[in-house]
């Protein structure tokens, strides 16, 4: 069994590699050579835990595991990332276990992957200025990989907490990108594409504020009651998801859904516009959505690359099971 450390993981998956691991995933999942297992996600009842495993099969990438964790609150105070995770990838010809890999660095590139292959397939050709609401440890992720997909020329950003602005910041610097913090109404008023990824339980983002042909990507809301835009900002797009049936149930969907303003079935698989069987968006003027709730497949993809390289390389640790 191959064991790929977290500090392995971070070293050899650019964000790069994961962008394309989650396009190639998304439309198996288009083409049904791929599909994600129930997820399973519970309150420990011990450390104020939450805890859950997110597990699939990509028949067409030969990919069959599971990415076991959560979100330990306490972690900070030891020096610990707060949200943990792990990846266990099977023999899908035996059953038989072969890799565990860090997960925590993966599950960063992987959501901002999502986000970005969303802005490829989606956004506005002449998108040049960016939006981010939200400045927490995924937002830098999220900026850079969003920076990769068309030729931006300021980032806009706004947080609660202005003090958590030097995450985002820094991201943007790196890959010498002008950095503002402004108020949402300029946020949406600038905004040619828009990234949402905070833990919020209300809409940040009204329907008022945001400008015709505006792709906006909602990736921090992946729990029932989480919420980052207004409903009918949501019913007025046209909307795009990874998984219809998350996006109803624990997306960014499920409150559009659940007042009866967005039907299922006018919701996309991502998917279904990167093997061409959607045409995606078809008007300049149109409010294009993603809906990026995390699917268990988008970590087994990005693991699966984690150990790829890890082989090629020579790098891995490897144990008898
Ligand atoms: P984090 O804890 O580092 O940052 C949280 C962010 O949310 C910060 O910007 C914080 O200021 C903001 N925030 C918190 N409460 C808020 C409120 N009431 N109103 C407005 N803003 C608020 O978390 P992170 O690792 O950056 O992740 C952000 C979110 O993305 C989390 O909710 C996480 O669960 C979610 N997430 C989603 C996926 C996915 O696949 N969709 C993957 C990873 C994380």
């Amino acid at each position: 069994m191959y064991i790929v450390p977290e500090s392995l993981a971070r070293d050899l998956v650019s964000q790069e590699a994961a962008t394309e691991a989650i396009e190639t995933v998304f439309a198996a999942m288009a083409r049904e050579e791929a599909r994600n297992f129930p997820v399973v996600r519970e309150t420990l009842g011990h450390a104020d835990a939450v805890y859950g495993f997110k597990s699939g099969f990509d028949r067409a990438g030969k990919v069959l595991g599971l990415k076991s964790g959560g979100y330990w609150p306490g972690n900070a105070d030891r020096g610990l990332t707060n949200h943990q995770s792990t990846n266990v990838l099977f023999d899908p010809d035996t059953g038989r276990p072969y890799a565990l890999v860090g997960g925590n660095h993966l599950t960063a590139v992987r959501t901002a992957a999502a986000s970005a292959v969303s802005i490829r397939h989606l956004a506005r050709p002449d998108a040049r200025v960016l939006g981010l609401i939200g400045a927490g440890h995924q937002s830098g992720f999220q900026l850079k990989a969003a920076a990769a997909q068309r030729r931006f020329e300021k980032v806009l950003c706004w947080n609660i907490d202005p003090d958590l602005l030097s995450t985002p910041a820094k991201a943007a610097e790196d890959i010498g990108l002008p950095f503002e913090a402004v108020d949402r109404d300029m946020l949406g008023a600038e905004a040619d594409v828009i990234l949402t990824i905070t833990s919020c339980f209300e809409p940040l983002l009204m329907k008022h504020q945001v400008k015709p042909g505006t792709h906006i990507a909602c990736m921090g809301t992946d729990t029932i009651g989480k919420q980052e835009v207004d409903p009918a900002l949501v019913a007025a797009a046209t909307v795009f998801t990874d998984e219809v049936a998350q996006a109803t149930v624990l997306g960014e969907c499920q409150h559009a859904f659940a007042a009866g303003l967005l039907a299922a079935e006018a919701i996309t698989p991502l998917g279904r516009v990167i093997t061409g069987a959607h045409p995606g968006r078809t008007d300049i003027d149109e409010i294009t959505l993603f809906d990026g709730t995390g699917v268990g497949l988008q970590d087994l993809a990005v693991a699966d690359v984690a150990v790829r390289l890890a082989v090629a390389q020579g790098a891995t640790l490897t144990v008898d099971m």
